[in-house]
């Protein structure tokens, strides 16, 4: 039985982990507590909420500090690298000051560049400097820059290695669009694969390969809401409790159940940002 707030076609998918999601957005100005209840609902036992400059850094903290279920990523965003030298030194006392479970979003974009590219690597080298000086997996964003975001972290995971323990990643590339061929390499490195639902597009086949070839050990599925609504909502708005549309296509597509998809993902993204999440799914605290 779902609960009443539960939306219209979303069965409840108990363990699913919306891995990246921007909830401090103003999109959810009006509804924020509403939406949160539909995750639940929808089975979420967790949501990473993910920064994309200081005071959305500093948002998603504070909403992590109010719902039991969220926790908090800071970081700054490629678009934003233009402003490091001004949000350095508040970005390293807000990691510093704890509560954050990695670094991120974080990387290179080259098909907007709002930041000129310099600006682009010199955040990106700094703030996975961060990452390891704190302990912290990171979280990254790559668009049109798929050589250069993997030289990067290729280097950068050499150097490093596993810092997190043998048997927990080191990060994960958010919104995933590169080929399987790729997707192999940052497993190897050392890196999760995250699927957002735009892998419900028809046209989207290459997301849909690596959707179904990669190991479900090294999948984590995410909304990066309110943006990239999945089918069956794609150009409506997206939260959280959709995630539950990208668990059950991706499941359709390796012909396994939904609640595997769903338990493995989850627990990969709780291995990966090392939250223990609260045993019983759905409960409100
Ligand atoms: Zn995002």
């Amino acid at each position: 039985m779902s609960a009443p707030d539960t939306p219209p076609g979303i069965e409840p998918l108990p363990g699913l982990v919306d891995a990246h999601a921007h909830a401090w957005s103003r999109a959810f100005d009006g509804d924020r507590a509403v939406m949160l209840a539909r995750a639940w609902s929808a089975g979420l036992r967790l949501i990473v909420e993910v920064g994309v400059d200081v005071s959305t850094s500093l948002g998603a903290l504070q909403l992590a500090r109010r719902a039991p279920r969220v926790v908090a990523v800071a970081g700054l965003h490629p678009h934003e690298a233009r402003h490091l030298e001004r949000e350095r030194e508040a970005l390293a006392a807000l990691v510093g000051g704890g509560g954050f479970v990695g670094i991120g979003e974080i990387g290179l974009d080259f098909y907007r560049n709002f930041s000129p590219p310099e600006a682009q690597y010199a955040a990106f080298r700094w703030q996975l400097a961060l990452a390891r000086e704190h302990a912290l997996p990171v979280v990254v964003h790559s668009r049109a820059a798929d050589a250069e975001t993997f030289e990067v972290l290729e280097e950068w995971s050499r150097r490093v290695g596993r810092y997190l323990g043998r048997e927990r990643e080191i990060g994960m590339l958010h919104c995933f669009a590169g080929d399987v061929a790729l997707a192999a390499r940052y497993v190897e490195l050392g890196f999760l694969i995250s699927v957002p639902g735009t892998v419900t597009y028809p046209s989207n086949t290459r997301g849909q390969e690596v959707a179904c070839t990669i190991p479900l050990e090294a999948m984590t599925l995410e909304t990066d809401c309110p943006y990239l609504t999945p089918v069956p909502r794609r150009g409506e708005r997206n939260e959280p409790a959709y995630v539950a549309h990208t668990a059950r296509y991706v499941a359709g597509l390796r012909g396994i159940a939904a609640e595997r998809v769903a338990q493995t993902t989850g627990q990969n993204a709780l291995r990966l940002f090392g939250v223990r999440a609260p045993e019983r799914p759905g409960s409100r605290r």
